[in-house]
């Protein structure tokens, strides 16, 4: 097993500009799936995450890719069939359909990233004609046996060439949190803009809101696998310049959404429905470079608020325990100091139990372990999910007020 690399870009990855400025670092951050097994304790790859600005477009980015090589060969992100994730993918495929191809059967939707194909299977449901393409060979597997055909493999410019005869013009090309772990990502809509039919194709594209990452202070998404993070603003310089014009931002309601997203409809700018493109809403301070200094700054003062929070806690002899073993559970600790003092990490859906979580070291647990050894407090880190969580804890005796949101802490409200 050879140890992952970094390469180094010194260019931004949206307009090739040379002038980037960092306005963050976060020191030795893990992968955010690279959970260890107790004997192997400390061996687990950790890298800083410098955050930089690029003076020329804006576009807040990393300037490392990392190769895993075959280090990392069982990453297999999958949101899961969570309620509100199946309610968000219904209403995606369902509102594209009944907006933009009322009345129309057998769109033809391709997904970048299909994972376990279950946003696919809710385009199927909606008369779409799909198809997926995903690196994980278990996650086609996994579609397959929904009915959902995807094509193993990384999509890049050759991929074009490789889709089947009837998926040379496409009307939708979606990809969800696939877009921002792109290191390239002008290439890539230059390939989609050739498949994309010319008419009325869109690209639809559901990324980590940058916007909202500032707001709420949730450091956590500054993780090795993004490249790039976008505003409205910045989203749409990208877009102009790479042939598109971005015609919606409002898709889905904001309250329908998982955590933190910013979903991008584009059509070529060759396409009737160009005449809909609508205006970015950023706030102006977002152009403004003392802007990133003073958010530096900030989320240095929520990790502060979550270590005097857990040091509070475990001072008055409480047990805290951590709920929610994504990514933004296993950075958020990982940027703590004191991050150890919690009891261990809950997950619905534990990767695999008695493993730990990387950096932070936790003992990673299911459900049925926290039955058996309760706790005084939980911090959800999932916080998107508070509702669903109690709902599954409270019947263990759990009480509203023993649960605490990671914003909240983060804010210094708690
Ligand atoms: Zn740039």
């Amino acid at each position: 097993m050879s140890a992952p690399t970094i390469t180094r870009i010194d260019q931004c990855r949206a307009c090739g500009g040379t002038h980037l400025q960092q306005f963050l670092n976060f020191s030795a951050m893990p992968f955010t799936d690279d959970f260890v097994k107790p004997e192997h304790k400390g061996s687990e790859f950790c890298a800083d995450i410098p955050v930089y600005i690029c003076r020329d477009c804006l576009t807040a980015q990393t300037q490392h890719n990392v190769d895993v090589g075959d280090y990392y060969e069982d990453y297999q992100y999958s949101v899961g069939a969570s309620g509100k994730a199946s309610v968000f993918m219904r209403l995606l495929a369902e509102n594209l359909q009944s907006k933009y191809y009322p009345g129309k059967q057998g769109v033809k939707v391709l997904e970048i990233g299909s994972g376990d194909g279950e946003q696919l299977l809710a385009f199927k449901k909606t008369g779409c004609s799909v198809l997926g393409y995903e690196p994980s060979s278990m996650l086609c597997k996994v579609a397959a046996e929904k009915g959902i055909p995807s094509i193993q493999g990384l999509f890049d410019e050759n991929s074009v060439s490789a889709l089947p005869a009837d998926f040379q013009s496409i009307d939708v090309i979606m990809l969800s949190y696939t877009f921002d772990h792109l290191p390239k990502p002008q290439p890539f809509l230059a390939s989609c803009r050739r498949l994309l039919n010319p008419q009325d194709g869109l690209l639809v594209i559901e990324i980590h809101d940058l916007e909202k990452i500032i707001d709420r202070q949730e450091y956590c998404l500054f993780e090795h696998e993004h490249s790039i993070y976008l505003t409205e603003q910045t989203a749409h310089t990208l877009f102009e310049r790479e042939g598109y014009t971005i015609i919606d931002f409002d898709l889905v309601p904001d309250e329908d959404r998982r955590a933190n997203s910013l979903i991008i409809v584009a059509t070529p700018k060759t396409s009737e429905r160009a005449k809909q493109a609508v205006l970015p809403r950023t706030p102006k301070k977002f152009q403004d470079l003392g802007f990133y200094a003073e958010t530096g700054q900030q989320i240095a003062t929520g990790i502060a608020h979550l270590e005097a929070f857990i040091a509070k806690s475990t001072a008055e002899g409480k047990k805290l325990a951590g709920y929610g073993a994504g990514g933004r559970g296993v950075m958020t600790l990982a940027a703590v100091a004191n991050a150890g003092k919690l009891e261990f990490l809950v997950d619905r859906k534990p990767k695999q139990v008695g493993l730990l979580v990387p950096k932070s070291h936790m003992p990673l647990v299911d459900i049925a372990y926290l039955a058996a050894h309760p706790v005084d407090a939980i911090l959800v880190f999932s916080y998107g999910y508070m509702a669903e969580i109690q709902k599954e804890l409270i019947p263990l005796g759990y009480k509203p007020s023993q649960f605490y949101s990671l914003l909240d802490v983060l804010a210094g409200s708690q």
